[in-house]
């Protein structure tokens, strides 16, 4: 069985949500995205965060990345002050992943020295595996010139996927084809769109044209609290539509 539990469903500042965040329970115990304030979110489910052996980045936006920090700092405490040991630790993400994180650990104090072993990928369009765990990243147009992934993660039969920042692409479309579950990027309604995100209408869209089972909505702007989105993504895509909310778990 694979579960899924959203540490956060909106973006960088939100009054009610915490920014990028995805627990994901495999063989493995997998993050998806590590934005603002899921951290504590992740506190809050009870599991020991140092199990967490790798953590998956769709892009580098802050919303999506500056709880890593907090974290890691943390996780060399424990190891180096506190007795604690974890096992080593994977980032994984875009291109650029690994010029991004040489810069970050020579600058922030201690990071260069950590305890436990860290180890930078870069990925594009090869799936690879995590023991038992198949991943399939997925390039998806989101900014201009930044390389922008999305993920499917498949276990035990079933998967699931996870569209980062995306604008409506074809790439998209086939990164959740016939998936189980599908968490897009629904960070705007249909009638207020951005050039650069889904809106809740596209969703849809791409749940219909992929053929998926279950639509999770998620990273909402505070704007986007205003509309309703799961009618706008109903539009078009007539399966079952979850209007993601912090700290929900689903099974699959
Ligand atoms: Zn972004
Ligand atoms: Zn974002």
């Amino acid at each position: 069985m694979m579960r899924l539990t959203i540490l956060g469903s909106g973006t960088n500042i939100h009054p009610t949500r915490a920014a990028s965040g995805y627990l994901v329970r495999t063989d493995h115990t997998l993050l998806l995205d590590f934005g603002p304030r899921t951290l504590a979110n992740l506190m809050k489910t009870g599991m020991n965060r140092h199990r967490i052996t790798h953590i998956l980045f769709s892009h580098y936006h802050a919303d999506h990345f500056s709880d890593f920090i907090t974290y890691f700092f943390d996780a060399m405490i424990f190891t180096k002050y506190q007795g604690g040991t974890r096992p080593p630790l994977t980032v994984i993400g875009p291109r650029g992943t690994k010029r991004f994180f040489r810069t970050l650990f020579s600058t922030l104090p201690g990071f260069m020295h950590a305890p436990f072993a860290v180890h930078f990928k870069e990925v594009s369009d090869r799936a690879f595996v995590i023991g038992n765990t198949k991943v399939i990243p997925r390039t998806v147009t989101h900014t201009q010139n930044l390389h922008c992934l999305g993920y499917r993660i498949e276990y035990g039969g079933k998967a699931l996927a996870y569209s980062g920042d995306s604008q409506y692409c074809d790439s998209l479309v086939r990164l959740c084809g016939d998936v189980d579950l599908a968490v897009l990027d629904c960070s705007f309604p249909a009638s207020r769109p951005s050039p650069v995100h889904l809106h809740a209408g596209q969703c849809g869209q791409v749940a219909r044209e992929a053929g998926i089972g279950r639509l999770v909505l998620s990273h909402f702007y505070p704007i986007t609290e205003r509309y309703n989105v799961r009618e706008q993504a109903g539009e078009s895509f007539g399966g079952h539509i979850l209007v993601g909310k912090d700290l929900m778990t689903i099974k699959l």
